[in-house]
């Protein structure tokens, strides 16, 4: 069994769902597809939230109504046979009057999430039918009966499998398809795994099934050597570990969501990431396996906050650092980047949800100091800071750049640097240069 996920792109126009069709039908065996929302959908429910949120309901709904309309378009291009048009057409109509309806609801965090995951029950929902059209046996199952988020808001993996085995069980098609993002969460009501979630969906599904393959199908040919968006002449990875694929979707290479690699890790299933507008290009393949490469890709995460602590009482002192750590705990933000000196320990958060309540009970241990706007660099590739010759040509290609944050040795294939994100590009560029 496989699972294929399709992105956003994939299934961003009618002719597009035709050919992810083609490639599904191209794989053997059992498959489970997990489609995102049409691209630009997701982000367009968003902001229907967002005016809800601000008392803007006209806004809101005029919003809905164009997007009800390029539905229409849709569903007239994808399905020629009369019958499933009116069909989907009555569906669009169910989903949008839904929507409206959420729009004259008193704003809550739990209208902006069933807003948010209309876009993945349309375009599985269609993606359904044109199966079906097209006579294709297939059979449909909702991720809200099946995904399932604990208390802290992640991935309960072992509700989400008790589910999904139930409804699999009765399943005797080859083709399942579900909504990647879609979650329920611990009070039952209706929630996502964050944006670009799907992937993680895929993981997961394919981790508690055991599946021989996840397959991520966007629109780019692999996961590339440095970020396609900023660099011209970057080149997809053949290979990479699950360590090095991790450390990459974790800081900022955005084809992963930056968790949807632990699940595939800790069961070992495969990942390959290949691209729907060129499905014979090889693209890459994540799995146990570690090439011996030195250097493999740089990846850069963005609105990073770095804190700084000084205390003169650090000198000699033990449990010092468990005090400020505990205090992150307690807030539940992460800490991604520390370095430490005898008097200081500076550390990066990305949530800065609660920077306000986690200064004021650091500043019990010494003085602090925030920088926002900050960016973390990480260079991935295999033991590399064991290796000669990788830190000077890092910190030659960077010379002109300064660097706020080094972290060196902590991980077998990560070295990290945080610099302020007006010097993001120019710290790619050059690295880039001089690493490939
Ligand atoms: P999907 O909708 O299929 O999930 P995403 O937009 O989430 O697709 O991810 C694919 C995009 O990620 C690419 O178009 C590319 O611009 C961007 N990207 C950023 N960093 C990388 C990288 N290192 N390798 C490949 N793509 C990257
Ligand atoms: N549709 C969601 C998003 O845009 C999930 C995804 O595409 O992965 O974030
Ligand atoms: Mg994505």
């Amino acid at each position: 069994m496989k699972v294929l996920k399709f992105g956003g792109t994939s299934v961003g126009s009618p002719e597009r769902m035709q050919e992810v069709a083609e490639i599904i039908t191209g794989v053997s065996g059992k498959k489970i597809v997990v489609l995102s929302a049409v691209s630009g959908t997701t982000n367009i429910l968003v902001s229907i939230g967002e005016f809800c949120a601000n008392d803007q309901r006209e806004e809101a709904i005029s919003v809905a109504k164009e997007l009800r309309k390029k539905y229409y378009d849709f569903v007239r291009t994808l399905f020629p046979k009369e019958d499933f048009a009116s069909a989907n057409t009555a569906f669009v109509d169910e989903i949008f009057d839904n929507i409206e309806q959420l729009t004259h609801q008193k704003y809550s965090d739990q209208v902006a999430k069933m807003l948010v995951a209309q876009g993945e029950i349309l375009s599985t929902r269609f993606f359904t039918d044109y199966l079906k059209m097209t006579g294709k046996r297939c059979e449909m199952i909702m991720a809200q009966d099946f995904m399932t988020l604990d208390k802290e808001a992640e991935p309960d993996l072992k509700t989400t499998k008790v589910k999904l085995d139930h409804l699999l069980a009765g399943q005797k098609e080859n083709i399942i398809i579900t909504q990647g993002y879609i979650a329920r969460n611990a009070a039952g009501g209706i929630d996502n795994l964050r944006r670009g979630g799907s992937d993680y969906s895929a993981t997961i599904i394919g981790a508690i099934l055991g599946a021989e393959e996840v397959q991520i199908w966007t629109d780019i040919d692999g996961m590339h050597n440095n970020d396609p968006r900023i660099i011209k002449t970057t080149h997809p990875i053949a290979r990479l570990s699950f360590e090095e694929a991790s450390e990459l979707a974790y800081f900022g290479a955005k084809v992963l969501h930056p968790h949807c690699i632990v699940p595939a890790q800790m069961h070992e299933v495969p990942v390959r990431i290949k691209n729907t507008m060129d499905p014979a290009a090889h693209g890459t393949l994540i799995s146990a396996e570690q090439e011996p490469e030195a250097v493999k890709a740089i990846a850069a995460k963005d609105h990073i906050t770095a804190i700084k602590i000084k205390s003169s009482r650090m000198v000699m002192a033990y449990g010092f650092l468990k005090k400020i750590f505990e205090v992150f705990e307690r807030y539940k933000t992460p800490i991604d980047m520390i370095t430490t000196s005898e008097i200081a320990v500076s550390l990066t958060i990305d949530n800065s949800e609660f920077l306000k309540e986690i200064k004021a009970e650091i500043s019990k241990y010494g003085t602090v100091e925030i920088d926002k706007n900050q960016t973390i660099i990480c260079i991935v590739g295999d033991l590399i800071a064991e290796r000669k010759g990788v830190g000077s040509a890092i910190f030659n290609a960077l010379d002109e750049v300064p660097l706020r944050m080094i972290s060196y040795g902590g991980s077998r294939n990560n070295i990290s640097l945080l610099v302020a994100e007006e010097y993001k590009r120019e710290a790619l560029i050059k690295l880039h240069e001089a690493l490939f």
